[in-house]
């Protein structure tokens, strides 16, 4: 194995734990990747806890054949992972993520404007939601794919959110900027609607989904 390869399995598994610490990433779901060469990408295994993810653990799979060899099953969504480094050679690292606030968005399907530096700079024009399709199939890829057009990121309607960059660092500070661009954006919806300042973000989430009532319990 390369000192690259090595590297690069290493930056993921540290990254994983890095995901878990910073509330990007529910249980085991979520994935993340790096292109490894001109032929394969390196992905994380499908269902395993980050916490104990071993540098090891990480699978090479084929960007044209979805092949791979190892023991350990790669993502379910290496379809998508391998279609973004098909189709964007500038982009050298995908996350995706099940953050609470890109969720919330994802699931009401909002398309949100860019309206600080800091996101136009690391995301694009705007960030949109992609069609709905069923996670790991094709349908999710190509909504997913025309969502990025010329972007960093994209909600992925009634799923969850995609991170993507020139590396991996780059790639998890667009998955941060974008969770708390999201955050602001659903509580400046919430103050519209109820006139009320400094929800808790459980009670937070629960406006915005249109749960009132148990909005105030909470509080
Ligand atoms: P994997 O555990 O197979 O990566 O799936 C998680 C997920 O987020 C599917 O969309
Ligand atoms: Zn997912």
């Amino acid at each position: 194995m390369s000192e690259t390869e090595k590297s690069l399995r290493e930056t993921l598994a540290a990254a994983g734990k890095r995901l878990v610490e910073d509330n990007l990433v529910q249980g085991t779901w979520g994935n993340f990747s790096v292109r490894l060469d001109e032929k394969r990408m390196l992905v994380t295994p499908s269902g395993l806890d980050y916490l104990s993810l071993t540098p090891d653990d990480m699978v090479a799979v084929d960007i044209e054949s979805l092949e791979y060899a190892g023991g350990l099953k790669p993502t379910s969504e290496k379809k998508l992972h391998a279609a973004i480094y098909k189709g964007r050679k500038d982009i050298n690292a995908v996350i995706h993520t099940h953050s609470e606030y890109c969720s919330a968005a994802a699931a009401a399907r909002v398309d949100l404007p860019a309206d600080t530096d800091e996101i136009r700079r690391l995301v694009g024009q705007n960030i949109k939601c992609a069609a709905y399709g069923l996670p790991g199939t094709k349908k999710m890829t190509v909504a997913a794919l025309a969502a990025l057009d010329g972007r960093n990121a994209c909600y992925l309607a009634n799923h969850g959110a995609i991170a993507i960059g020139v590396s991996l660092e780059n790639a998890y500070a667009v998955c941060l900027a974008l969770e708390f661009h999201t955050k602001n954006f659903i509580e400046l919806a919430v103050m519209k609607k109820t006139g009320i300042k400094n929800f808790s973000d459980k009670a937070l989430l629960a406006v915005f989904r249109g749960k009132l009532e148990t909005a105030i319990c909470y509080d």
